[in-house]
């Protein structure tokens, strides 16, 4: 695949140079290969993006429902027909293998489906009579110009969170990609524009904090959805509230799954080692600890400890590769760095993946599966999001001591239980504090018709993306109340 070098913008139904003076190169983290330069465009782009995406609302927010998810619908089978080049594209800039890019497609399709429902979902609702001859009703309207700003590790599944409720909805929008990964949503916008979406409804603006601040701070701009690590993502909530905007910032994790002993082992350690080393572990819904209760610690540990073993890593393009590198090289420096805190903080390396040698990927971030045992809950190792192949295990002798050290974290992304106890189920569910709850399930990622929930540092704002929770975000409210007079409303 080819690309064009540095990529543009998609601004107003035009592909656009980027007055930016600065670019960065976007790297094959499994090759190091440069595919080619990202612009870091200047506050200008965000400008004419906003002003087109502000002229395009006053004429797309009068275009009826039915009519505008038709665009949705043209842009499922597109797609449907492009998923694997769109996977390929997920795998070359990003990491992760080819089967987890298709995945992650599926879950974009998914939201595309769901938002086709708006004419359902956007609806208000009325009251008759209220008073004698007086009606009440609430409508939904669109909000206006709306932005995402995404981060790394899903390029293409985190927009579909948002865009797809936001234009069918009736807003417009712009979306900032990761500076790490433009190249995925190059190609949606390629795609975009063959819906024949009306110009300036979607609009693609490259670049990193100078356009992320330019969208925080821009008048025109009311409604902003962000996903990124928990600092960013607290910044880019103060500084967008403070500007007046409706925000939504999803942030970071630090996933905890918990063994109980009467769970199905096999079954258990199959799920928990996908969902700590998926991905590479750069997951925010990645199991980052596993807690042992009682018998588990003997039965699971070693379980995991072969499975992480035996998980192929490689070039997510070749056949039979489970897992990729990490993003970057100095991401692998960061991890293999907290290997080695954990390890210095009284943590046994159990597993030890690091500086790998894969055969014909010298040059990749490459960091094999890591386990790290009898972690210390008060350690920095235990507290610090990884994001990586580095699963922390620790013991507790009960499901209340457990569960309180499940709470006891500052996330609240997801929290998952593995048991054949109904009682111990409902316990979890019931008092873990996460928003995403995991019974048996490794990755409690939310379904499209279900909100992608998140708790505490993990998430800042109210509604939150996917859903019925995206349907109230990219609408505003308004209620309207009629007298009908006596001679037009029969009244006796
Ligand atoms: P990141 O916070 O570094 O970047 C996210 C976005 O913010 C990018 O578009 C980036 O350009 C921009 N950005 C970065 N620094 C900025 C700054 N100082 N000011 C303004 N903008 C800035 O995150 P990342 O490394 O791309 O992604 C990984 C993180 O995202 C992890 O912490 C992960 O847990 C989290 N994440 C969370 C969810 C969720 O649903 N909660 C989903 C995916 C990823």
């Amino acid at each position: 695949m080819s690309y064009k070098n540095p990529l543009p913008n998609y601004i107003n139904g035009e592909w656009c140079i980027s007055q930016a003076t600065e670019f960065l190169n976007v790297v094959n983290p499994a090759t190091a290969e440069v595919l080619t330069q990202v612009p870091l465009s200047p506050k200008s782009d965000v400008d004419a993006a906003t002003q087109a995406a502000a002229e395009a609302f006053k004429s797309w927010r009068r275009v009826p429902p039915t009519d505008r998810i038709q665009y949705l619908f043209k842009l499922k089978f597109l797609l449907e027909d492009h998923i694997d080049e769109l996977s390929r594209t997920i795998t070359l800039e990003c990491g992760k293998t080819y089967g987890e890019s298709k995945a992650e497609w599926q879950r974009a399709i998914e939201n595309v489906e769901v938002a086709c429902g708006i004419p359902m979902l956007m609806q208000g609702y009325n009251l008759e009579d209220v008073a004698r001859g007086i009606d009440e009703m609430m409508i939904r309207q669109p909000v206006g110009v709306t932005a995402i700003i995404a981060p790394f590790n899903f390029p293409g599944m985190i927009p579909f969170w948002f865009m797809p409720y936001a234009i069918a909805c009736g807003n417009t929008c712009i979306i900032k990609p990761s500076e790490k990964v433009p190249l995925t949503l190059q190609k949606v916008f390629e795609l975009l524009e063959k819906t024949g979406l009306p110009k300036g409804v979607v609009n693609l603006v490259n670049g990193a904090k100078e356009v992320v601040d330019a969208i925080l701070e821009h008048p025109t701009i009311r409604a902003i959805s962000f996903v990124g690590s928990s600092p960013v993502a607290q910044y880019v909530y103060s500084k967008g509230a403070a500007h007046g905007k409706r925000m939504q910032c999803q942030g970071g994790a630090k996933n905890p799954i918990i063994v109980l002993p009467d769970a199905d082992m096999e079954m258990t350690t199959r799920i928990a080692a996908d969902s700590a080393f998926g991905c590479a572990g750069q997951r925010c819904l990645a199991a980052s600890v596993a807690v042992t209760v009682g018998e588990a610690r003997h039965t699971f540990t070693d379980a995991i400890a072969s499975a992480a073993q035996a998980r192929v890593v490689g070039y997510g393009l070749d056949d039979g590769v489970q897992m990729g590198p990490v993003i970057t090289s100095q991401s692998k420096a960061r991890i293999e760095g907290l290997i080695q805190k954990g390890a210095d903080e009284g943590a046994e390396v159990l597993v030890d993946g690091r500086n790998p040698k894969i055969s014909g990927y010298e040059q990749g971030n490459f960091i094999r599966p890591t386990i790290l045992q009898n972690v210390d809950p008060n350690s920095e190792i235990a507290r610090t999001e990884i994001f990586g192949p580095v699963l922390g295990l620790m013991h507790l002798e009960t499901i209340e001591d457990a569960i309180a050290l499940v709470n006891s974290g500052q996330w609240g992304n997801m929290a998952c239980l593995f048991t054949s106890s109904g009682a111990a189920a409902r316990q979890f569910r019931y008092e873990a504090e996460a928003g995403n709850i995991g019974i048996n399930i490794g990755v409690a990622a939310p379904m499209a018709f279900f909100p992608f929930s998140g708790w505490k540092e993990s998430f800042y704002g109210d509604l939150h993306g996917q859903g019925r929770d995206a349907v109230e975000f990219f609408t505003q409210t308004k209620v309207v109340v009629e007298r009908w007079p006596k001679n037009w409303s029969r009244q006796f």
